[in-house]
């Protein structure tokens, strides 16, 4: 969805702004799903994301470490409540998208704008608007994609779920449930890297980690890892990822020459087990 958000409105949408989310969608999200939205907000251009708190937002923090307990819970709760966003507030700009008409979404350059549904073709540079060819044909170039080639189906070497971004239990939770029973294809390295220790130990404690071994991932220890190619974790040569971190630019992964396609943790799942780029909706 946020990929879907900053291909719309560009990586400088957002500058000298902050994004507030509001609707169906967003309240129906769960806090850690928010927090991916809020988070990818900065690659967008924007100072911040902000989602209104709500009862998603009091139960996700009510009993966690360093939450106020007993009447400053309440009074804390009344404090956040006093936050929420007038009904007349008035904003520099508001963009009403269709949440059932998005795709699941997938780079194909190196900016996180540079997106496209997993269903459409690389774009044409006649396509795009004058002030993004130059950008465009820098990406064709480095990311040695075709314009006008489909991206479903292109091969991935490397797949990795993790970053602060996309290694919350849910995202885990959610990856595993589409990896169940399946296997990572056969020449693809595919590895799980929770977002914090206390997100490992919960995922282990319901058996995540097994899902993934099982199903021929790597279950590593928390950290950045190959988001920004923390210690070995790092594209070689000119190989292609399907990562769920945040950030695609050139060399982000480790190697001069390393391709980034970032995507949501299930549909790298997808990209495992076939080793290419799929739609996830169809491992259902
Ligand atoms: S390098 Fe680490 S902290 Fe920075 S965006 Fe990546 S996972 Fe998050």
């Amino acid at each position: 969805m946020i990929l879907h958000i900053i291909r719309t409105l560009g990586v400088k949408g957002g500058v000298g702004y902050a994004y507030e989310y509001a609707g169906t969608t967003f309240e129906q999200m769960t806090m850690e799903e928010r927090m991916t939205v809020c988070n990818m907000s900065i690659e967008g251009g924007a100072r911040c994301g902000y989602i209104n708190p709500d009862q998603v937002t009091y139960e996700y923090l009510k009993g966690r470490d360093f939450a106020p307990k007993g009447e400053d819970w309440n009074k804390a709760v009344e404090w956040w409540n006093s936050m929420r966003s007038d009904a007349d507030a008035v904003y520099d700009d508001i963009l009403t998208f269709d949440a059932a008409e998005i795709a699941p979404t997938v780079t194909w350059g190196i900016t996180p704008g540079q997106g496209i549904a997993v269903n459409e073709a690389i774009p044409i540079p006649d396509s795009l608007p004058e002030s993004e060819r130059a950008i465009a044909e820098e990406a064709y170039r480095y990311m040695q994609l075709i314009p006008g080639a489909p991206i479903q189906g292109t091969k991935v070497d490397v797949c990795f779920i993790g970053s602060c971004t996309n290694g919350r239990l849910t995202d885990l939770r959610e990856a595993a449930q589409f990896a169940q029973g399946k296997r990572v294809a056969q020449g693809v390295k595919a590895f799980v890297v929770p977002g914090s220790e206390r997100v490992k130990k919960d995922a282990e404690a319901e058996g995540l980690d097994k899902i993934f071994v099982e199903a021929g991932f790597e279950w590593r220890e928390p950290g950045c890892s190959m988001c920004l190619a923390m210690n070995p974790d790092k594209l070689q040569g000119d190989q292609i990822s399907a990562s769920s971190s945040n950030r695609n630019f050139k060399g982000r992964q480790g190697s001069a020459t390393g391709r980034t396609l970032l995507m949501s943790p299930a549909m790298v799942v997808a990209a495992a087990v076939n080793g290419k780029v799929s739609d996830v909706r169809q491992l259902l």
